[in-house]
């Protein structure tokens, strides 16, 4: 048979075959026997609408807003509205994926908390009924909304004073030491041999680091990440070895906790007192712009940066210095601007007389000179003379007068300047009492002593290990003869910056004189520090700087040893002071640990 190309032919061609081989005429026969007589494939699968329909029938719809969504894309479905039924649908899953998932991991600690409680009216059956009643609930939402009010009920009922206290409370000071780890060795055997108490305890633990502890150290994503680890080891610690770990990572992190809330306080307490003394001196500082940007450049840089107690100990020390500077200064400053201006008016005051009286000096004895050649006797010049000698004398006691006045008003001047000289000594004597180092900025040798007794206090009362570290930079001398003093100085400043960016927040810096600094690490192990220092040198050798085509690259020597306890800070710098002298005879540009 010739092809048929003709889309009717082919659909009588397609009919007579439905007729002739009795095959129900259904949509789907025909398409088949169509496309088998045209030679062709379908194109398109038929929409299974059907089966779309069967699916938006079984949606669920356990709350009003999916029940709605539902609705609507069978509505959208019956309607044929391909558009409107894709809308409905996206609907109910966008619904379906905002829903949060309950939050189980805090439900169940409350629930073992609840029922271990004694609540007036609640004795454990009745708990156990409601608790099998709301376990009959249909899906899982359900269930979480309904056990969550039935915790409410228990929690909000007052405390049974007949009740025996529930036995993991009587016994909780014998099992303190497992949950704050303050026991050196804790064992899990000393728990007892109760599996439950410890299960409960454990839960009780891990409730505090999974979800107490983030509440309270929001800005502090590494705390809570170390509170997560702990959390870990803790649900999975089954021995007394690795409970012993557990306790000793408490310890450590509760010093970090004391730390930072220690911190936080100290940046509150700056802070304000920052404001206090920018409001103090705003009258004096709007009166000279240049120091109103100093001051505020200071205060930005603040605000960019996070604040840690040492940068706004640091921006307070500075901004004091330079409010007492400029007030004094100022004042210096106007007092010798009025002395001058007076003094100069009293010179062109000199000079003016002067002036004027040689001015008729002049005229007078040129008038003189025509009378003395007009005279025609001695008796007429003798007068003349004597006119002429008064008016020198005259004029010779006016120089001197002024030569006088003028060396008063010199004398004056280099007093002020010598008095000026004074006050700026002054002040420099009173900012080396202060706590921090002019030139870098670093604690000096006083700030590091209160640093120190306030670092070892805290390490011994967690008995947590602490590190110093002396550095002294390495041929500093020669920097300074070959580049210059202020070369020398800029290096200064350069170690202090990097050392600065690249330490921990607890780690201190102070210049402990000339070019040689030390730093404290608390909670710091030998080797950790040992490590820190060398990761200090890697950082400075690259932050080179240039001085006019020259580039600058500062090393140091360090020694680091750890401070054992009852050390004072002498001993402990003796010890490390001996390790840097090593430094330096093995070649300088090196690290080198002193262990005791
Ligand atoms: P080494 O590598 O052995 O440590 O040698 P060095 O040259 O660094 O040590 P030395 O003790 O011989 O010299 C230290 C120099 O540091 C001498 C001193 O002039 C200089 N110095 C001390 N304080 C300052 C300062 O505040 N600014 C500047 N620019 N130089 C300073
Ligand atoms: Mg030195
Ligand atoms: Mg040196």
């Amino acid at each position: 048979m010739a092809e048929l190309t003709n889309p009717s032919e082919i659909a009588r061609e397609t009919l007579r075959r439905l007729a002739m081989s009795r095959t129900p005429p259904t949509p789907d026969n025909y398409l088949r026997i169509y496309h088998e007589i045209a030679g062709s494939t379908p194109t398109e699968t038929a929409f299974p609408e059907a089966f779309v329909r069967q699916l938006a029938r079984q949606l669920p719809r356990n709350n009003a807003e999916r029940t709605r969504l539902a609705r609507q894309l069978e509505q959208a479905l019956a309607a044929r509205d391909a558009s409107a039924a894709q809308a409905a649908l996206n609907a109910y899953f966008d619904q379906l994926s905002a829903e949060e998932t309950p939050a189980w991991n805090e439900l169940i600690p409350q629930l073992i908390r609840q029922w271990e409680g004694r609540q007036l009216g609640w004795t454990t059956a009745r708990k156990r009924d409601s608790l099998n009643r709301v376990l009959n609930a249909g899906d899982s939402n359900a269930l979480f909304a309904r056990l969550q009010a039935l915790l409410r009920a228990w929690d909000q009922a007052p405390i049974d004073p007949e009740l025996p206290a529930p036995e993991f409370e009587a016994r909780a000071p014998t099992l303190a030491p497992l949950v704050t780890g303050l026991n050196p060795a804790p064992t899990l055997a000393a728990a007892g041999t109760d599996d439950g108490i410890a299960q409960a305890l454990r839960d009780l633990l891990l409730l505090t680091l999974q979800s107490v502890v983030p509440a309270f150290l929001a800005d502090h994503p590494e705390l809570i990440q170390d509170a997560g680890l702990i959390a870990d080891l803790a649900r999975r610690a089954s021995d007394g070895a690795t409970l012993a770990v557990i306790g000793q990572q408490l310890r450590k992190f509760a010093h970090r906790i004391e730390m930072t809330a220690g911190e936080a306080a100290e940046v509150r307490a700056g802070l304000l007192e920052l404001l206090r003394l920018l409001l103090q001196n705003i009258d004096e500082l709007v009166l000279d712009d240049q120091w109103l940007q100093g001051q505020i450049a200071i205060l930005r840089d603040i605000v960019d940066k996070p604040a840690t107690p040492r940068i706004i100990d640091d921006a307070e020390q500075r901004l004091k210095e330079v409010i007492y500077k400029q007030s004094q200064l100022k004042h210096n400053l106007v007092q010798a601007q009025t002395q001058l201006k007076t003094m100069l008016a009293g010179f062109v005051d000199q000079l003016a007389s002067f002036a004027a009286s040689t001015g008729s000096y002049h005229d007078k004895m040129g008038a003189c000179a025509q009378r003395i050649s007009a005279a025609r006797d001695i008796t007429e010049i003798g007068p003349l003379l004597d006119e002429v000698m008064a008016e020198t004398r005259s004029i010779q006691f006016k120089a001197e007068q002024s030569r006088g006045e003028l060396i008063a008003a010199q004398q004056r001047a280099m007093t002020a300047e010598a008095q000026i000289a004074a006050m700026q000594q002054a002040l420099d004597e009173a900012s080396r009492l202060v706590r921090h180092d002019q030139l870098t900025g670093a604690l000096n040798r006083r700030g590091l002593e209160e640093v120190f007794q306030r670092e070892i206090a805290r390490c011994e009362r967690y008995q947590c290990p602490a590190c110093l570290a002396l550095l002294d930079i390495d041929n500093f001398k020669r920097l300074n003869d070959t580049l210059g003093h202020q070369v020398g100085d800029e290096a200064l400043v350069q170690l202090t910056r990097v050392v600065r960016e690249h330490l921990r927040p607890q780690d201190t810096l102070a210049r402990y004189g000339g070019e040689e600094f030390v730093i404290i690490l608390p909670d710091t192990e030998l080797e950790q520090a040992e490590q820190a220092l060398v990761r200090l040198q890697r950082e400075l050798t690259r932050a080179f700087f240039m001085a006019g085509e020259q580039r600058v690259v500062v090393t140091f020597s360090a020694g680091v040893t750890p401070r054992r306890a009852g050390e004072h800070l002498e001993q402990v710098l003796t010890r490390a002071d001996a390790a840097m002298y090593e430094a330096k005879q093995a070649g300088k540009n090196r690290v080198v640990t002193r262990d005791v």
